[in-house]
C-alpha cells in the first residue's frame, strides 16, 4: 500500500477563483501534492480543455461542483455536468447514473453577514450522495468571520482561530454511518480571492494547510489508471484527511488488526482498534459515534462488537487527522 497526498475541492478562472488551472498545478507542484482535483462551479470546461491526467508532475482530475442556492454536491467520475436546475435528487442520480460519485459539500454552512455570503446548506436527503465534505477550510473560515474582528484574528491566525469539523457535521457523519458506509473528505474550497492587491488564502497556502492522504494498491504509472487510483480510494474512504496547517501527522497510523480506512473486516472476540497519535495531538478512538478511548499517546481499544470505527485526532479547538472509518461488520 502506498499514501498519496493531495487537495479537493478547488475552484479556477473557470468559474469564481483567481488563477488559471496553470497557476493551480503549480501551486500543487510546490505543495508537494501527488495529486489535485478541480471542482469549477457548473462546468466541466477545464476537463474539456485541459485533460485529466499528469500535468506538470501533479495527477490532475477535473470533477464539478454543482452549485444550486444550496445544496453544493462535489462530483466526480463524470463527463456531463449534472444540471443544477435539478431538485438535489437529481443531479445525484445524474452523477451515479454516469458511473460518477460525489459527496455533499460544507453541508453545515454557516454564511457571514460582514462577508455577505448566504448559508450554502445541504438541506436534501443523502440518498444516494456517496459521502460528505466533513471539513471545508472557507466554511471553517467563513464560520469565524461573522464580524470584522474574528475575520481579521482567522486570517491572521488561522492555526488557532479556524476550528472545526462542525460538531453537527461530525454528529450528522456517525448518523449517517449508522445506516451505511459514508466516506468523508476534507476539501480546501480554495478561490484565491483577489481584494485588491492582496490575495485571500492563496492557492499554495490552501495546498500547504489541508490535506488527503489516500492509500493506494501501487506507485504510479504516469499514465490515466492513476486518477482511478485516487478515485476508487475517495469512492470508498481509503484514507484520512489532516489539517497540515497543524503539522503534518507525522506517524498517524490508525487500523483495526490490520483493517485500514475504507476497508471491512469481520467481528471476532478480541478484536482490537489502534491508533498511533501524532505528537501534539489528542487521539480519539470511536465506533458507531462512541468514544471508546482517548489521550495524548498511542490508543488500543478491544471492541465489543461491529460497528463502524474510526479514529480522530485533535489540537484544542482544531480537529487535526480525521480517519475515515473500518467497517466492523456482524459474524456469519
Ligand atoms: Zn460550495
Ligand atoms: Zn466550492
Amino acid at each position: 500500500v502506498e499514501v498519496w497526498n493531495g487537495a479537493l475541492h478547488v475552484h479556477t478562472t473557470y468559474s469564481d477563483g483567481s488563477g488559471d488551472v496553470a497557476t493551480v498545478v503549480a501551486a500543487a507542484k510546490s505543495a508537494r501534492l501527488r495529486f489535485v482535483l478541480l471542482t469549477d462551479h457548473d462546468t466541466l470546461a477545464p476537463r474539456q480543455d485541459v485533460g485529466d491526467g499528469w500535468h506538470d508532475g501533479v495527477l490532475v482530475g477535473f470533477g464539478v461542483e454543482v452549485s444550486p442556492p444550496e445544496n453544493h454536491f462535489l462530483a466526480f467520475g463524470v463527463s456531463e455536468v449534472p444540471d443544477r436546475r435539478q431538485p438535489p435528487e437529481a443531479y445525484v442520480a445524474a452523477t451515479n447514473a454516469q458511473g460518477g460519485f460525489g459527496f455533499a459539500a460544507h453541508p453545515h454552512d454557516r454564511g457571514s453577514p460582514l462577508l455577505r455570503l448566504p448559508p450554502y446548506r445541504w438541506t436534501a436527503s443523502y440518498d444516494g450522495v456517496t459521502g460528505i465534505e466533513l471539513f471545508n477550510y472557507m466554511s471553517a473560515f467563513v464560520a469565524e468571520a461573522q464580524r470584522l474582528p474574528g475575520a481579521l484574528a482567522a486570517l491572521a491566525w488561522p492555526t488557532r482561530r479556524i476550528a472545526g469539523p462542525d460538531p453537527e457535521t461530525l454528529a450528522l457523519w456517525d448518523r449517517l454511518l449508522a445506516l451505511r458506509p459514508t466516506p468523508m473528505v476534507m476539501g480546501i474550497d480554495a478561490h484565491a480571492y483577489r481584494l485588491g492587491p492582496l490575495t485571500v488564502f492563496p492557492y499554495e497556502r490552501l495546498f500547504a494547510a489541508l490535506q488527503m492522504f489516500l492509500y493506494v494498491p501501487r506507485p504510479p504509472a504516469f499514465d490515466a489508471s492513476d486518477l482511478a487510483l485516487v478515485y476508487d480510494a475517495l469512492r470508498t474512504g481509503r484514507g484520512f484527511g489532516a489539517r497540515t496547517d497543524l503539522g503534518l501527522p507525522e506517524g498517524f497510523h490508525f487500523e483495526v488488526d490490520g483493517a485500514l480506512p475504507g476497508d471491512e473486516i469481520r467481528w471476532t472476540p478480541g478484536l482490537t482498534a489502534h491508533l498511533l497519535t501524532p505528537p501534539g495531538g489528542e487521539g480519539r478512538l470511536l465506533q458507531s459515534g462512541r468514544v471508546l478511548a482517548r489521550g495524548r499517546k498511542d490508543l488500543a481499544a478491544r471492541l465489543e462488537g461491529p460497528g463502524p470505527v474510526r479514529a480522530e485526532v485533535w489540537r484544542g479547538r482544531q480537529g487535526w487527522v480525521f480517519a475515515n472509518p473500518v467497517y466492523v461488520t456482524p459474524p456469519t
